[in-house]
């Protein structure tokens, strides 16, 4: 599951080197669906139904259409069944919290996730809150999200969640490290800040407003960035020996081409280990995907 690359020490003595992990999120994650995949074998040999994942796609908005195609996909290796609604963009408001209402009541739905961003007219905080909780798979339900900061039982978001799995599969345990956030929104700032938290990382969140961004990020031994924009972060901006977790998935605004947050090569000559934008934080958001749908099927087939 790992690459290791040796790489020449940026700032160490000429000639030494140092062992560098490029964290490889397609097999971790791949290792993830096939766990998923026995877990909902076991469920059909039980004679019962497989779980059932619903995904609603308002619009035409073409990363959503990319992302909706990617989890119906990810459903089909795992042998999750897997319906996809696609209503025009200018659904009513009303329209769509009817359709959520619907899947709430049909027993058939074990997970139900309304792909973001959602047309100007319609409010996502409203969708969200409508979603029952027991099936909202991207753990975005305002009771989600309380569970979490309360520890109390809870869907985890499926971002902070793969992150939480790639430290853990390349054997970085965050217990006593110093961990830093950039980036403080609720889906993946805040919620991989408290996981860091619960497991025991010395943690700083960091935002538009940090300032000298640069001298609380070499404090970093993990730093996880998640702020939207190419080159937030620089070489001259890490210490050696950082495991960097880029969320990130931005355009570079040169070629066009697919990037993360942070500026890959300088910044993988200092870092023990590094995620690449694709193919690192993105695969493991739809493996939980996975994950937390046949966590839903089995939480209500079980209570
Ligand atoms: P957001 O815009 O909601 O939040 C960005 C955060 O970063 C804000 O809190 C802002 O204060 C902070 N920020 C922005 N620029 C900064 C800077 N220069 N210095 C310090 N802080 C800064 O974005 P989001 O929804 O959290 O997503 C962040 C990135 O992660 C985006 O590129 C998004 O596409 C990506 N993303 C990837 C996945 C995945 O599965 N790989 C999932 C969700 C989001």
């Amino acid at each position: 599951m790992r690459s290791r690359v040796t790489l020449r020490q940026a700032q160490g003595p000429p000639g030494m080197t140092v062992n560098m992990t490029i964290i490889d999120g397609k097999a971790i994650s791949a290792a993830l669906k096939a766990e998923v995949k026995a877990k909902v074998e076991e469920i059909a040999a039980s004679g019962s139904r497989v779980p059932h994942l619903v995904v609603v796609r308002v619009g035409e908005d073409p990363a959503s259409v990319v992302y909706v195609r990617n989890k119906a996909k990810a459903c089909d290796v795992c042998g999750i069944k897997n319906t996809t609604i696609i209503l025009p963009e200018e659904t009513p408001e009303e329209e769509l919290l009817a359709k959520v209402r619907q899947l709430n009541a049909d027993d058939s739905v074990d997970g139900i996730l309304v792909q973001l961003p959602l047309p100007r007219h319609i409010s996502e905080a409203k969708v969200i809150e409508n979603i029952a909780r027991e099936k909202d798979v991207d753990g975005f339900h305002p009771l989600n999200v309380a569970g979490l900061w309360q520890k109390t039982p809870h869907m985890s978001p499926c971002t902070p969640k793969g992150i939480m799995k790639l430290l853990e599969a390349i054997g970085v345990n965050p217990k006593g490290k110093r961990a830093v956030v950039i980036g403080r929104s609720n889906i993946v700032g805040l919620p991989v800040a408290k996981m860091l938290l619960d497991a025991n990382a010395t943690v700083t969140m960091c935002h538009t407003r940090t300032v000298n961004l640069p001298e609380v990020t070499r404090q970093a031994e993990i730093l996880v960035v998640a702020a939207g924009h190419p080159h937030t972060v620089t070489a001259d901006m890490v210490s050696p020996g950082v495991v960097v977790i880029d969320v990130g998935m931005d355009r570079d605004p040169e070629t066009g081409a697919l990037c993360g947050d942070v500026d890959f090569g300088p910044v993988a000559e200092k870092a023990s280990a590094i995620t690449p934008v694709p193919g690192g934080v993105g695969p493991m958001t739809i493996a939980c995907l996975m994950e937390n749908t046949v966590e839903c099927f089995l939480n209500r087939h079980n209570n």
